[in-house]
């Protein structure tokens, strides 16, 4: 057995046990406390690195040369254990050709997660429900539960859902930037205010499939809404704090209270224009644009140029970059959210979900491999394991294990 095949077992029986059993005495060297835990991240948008063409998920990747932060030696070499990997759809029109569009790449993304794991079984396993993650932990594997940002592709018919189930998704995010059909985005103008009747239908059938209800990205309208009508506790997967940054993304105190007292978790975000202001420039947003539109454009060739293409765009974005700087906001502002959380509700009820390649990172913690940043600095404010085995696990699950326990409908 290797050394790191050690240290996830002893992580494993951390969070199943909420303590951690002895070191071998025989042992060379006790793994680090953060490589003991189980450590997931319940927001990775890095299965949209599956479909760049010439991109090996096994290989490991430099943030500055392809914009990634997420692969598997790099989960490793950080003691990522898993998380939610999710199934994320940009909002598009309202149309049924909009709808049908967005059906499909949902169904494709699912299926390139599940590729991923056949392909690498001894490295990746599927998760569906809580206890999964300490048995695929304790064989040295990573893993991979799957999440929905956005029901917009669910279209007309929630009855899709029922597909996505049964495809291993466990956790229901209603609405990214823009209001959709299911409801408000924090980000949107009101339209429902809050829930629209289809969203509370959709709601009501994640509950009985078991999945956990993400009021990420919602209104607080939703938010509010889905406290009162959710059979289980929801989780809000890669959101921060209103009263550190005041941004519509992050969440005010009132609510998080409300949330933590009905057994939930707030997961912070390190999404950077939630935690510092960031000046609008019409000229970093026309380059952007317009790299955005090249990097569409590159869908009809060729694989070799595709990733010829795709080297190109890296290059450019750099330049964009240095052209206009943007500020960034760093580890400490980070942390400020996250013992903001501790401070308010406690370690039972806050956890990670940094949005890795997705819009996440700060400077000092670019990519997954500084996430032991964290742990050190909870270690140093007096956080014992067993509160971090739940701040950076055990929280998610328990919240997925009562959604599970509150399903109605057996798979
Ligand atoms: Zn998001």
């Amino acid at each position: 057995m290797t050394l790191s095949r050690r240290k996830v077992i002893a992580g494993g029986a951390a969070v199943l046990a909420g303590s951690s059993i002895p070191w071998p005495a025989t042992a060379k060297a006790a793994p680090s406390l953060h490589q003991r835990l189980i450590c997931l991240d319940t927001h990775l948008d890095t299965p949209s690195s599956l479909a760049r063409p010439g991109w090996d998920m096994m290989q490991h990747h430099d943030r500055d040369q392809d914009s990634t932060q997420v692969d598997y030696p790099r989960m490793v070499e950080g003691g990522l254990d898993g998380g939610f990997f999710a199934i994320y759809t940009p909002q598009g029109p309202l149309t049924p050709e909009g709808m049908a569009a967005a059906r499909d790449a949902a169904l494709l993304r699912a299926v390139q997660i599940r590729e991923l794991v056949a392909a690498h079984p001894r490295q990746f396993e599927l998760a569906l429900v809580a206890e999964d993650a300490a048995r695929i932990a304790v064989v040295g594997k990573r893993i991979v539960y799957q999440s929905i940002e956005n029901a917009y592709p669910l279209g007309d018919d929630i009855g899709l859902l029922n597909l996505f189930h049964k495809l291993g998704v466990r956790m229901l995010g209603f609405i990214h930037f823009k209001n959709n059909q299911f409801g408000d985005s924090a980000t949107d103008t009101p339209q429902w205010n809050g829930l629209s009747p289809k969203g509370r239908e959709l709601a009501a059938l994640g509950n009985d499939l078991g999945m956990v209800l993400d009021a990420s990205h919602a209104s607080d309208a939703v938010f509010d809404q889905l406290m009162e009508i959710s059979r289980s506790p929801i989780i809000l997967s890669h959101s921060g704090c209103r009263a550190v940054f005041d941004h519509p993304r992050n969440i005010d105190d009132a609510r998080i209270k409300k949330l933590a007292a009905a057994g939930g978790t707030i997961q912070i975000n390190s999404y950077n224009t939630y935690l510092i202001t960031v000046p609008p420039n019409p000229e970093r947003d026309k380059a952007r644009a317009a790299l955005g539109q090249k990097t569409r454009s590159l869908a009809g060739l060729t694989p070799a140029q595709q990733a010829a293409g795709m080297q190109e765009v890296a290059r450019e974005r750099r330049e964009i970059e240095t052209r206009y700087p943007e500020p960034r906001a760093t580890f400490e502002m980070y942390m400020r959210h996250v013992t903001h959380a501790l401070d308010l509700v406690g370690p039972d009820h806050v956890g990670v979900g940094c949005d890795w390649d997705g819009g996440g990172g700060v400077t000092g913690m670019e990519d997954v491999t500084a996430i032991p940043k964290i742990t050190e600095r909870l270690v140093k404010l007096g956080y014992t394991e067993s509160q971090l085995a739940g701040f950076w696990g055990g929280n998610a699950l328990r919240v997925l294990k009562a959604a599970h326990e509150a399903r109605k409908i057996s798979s």
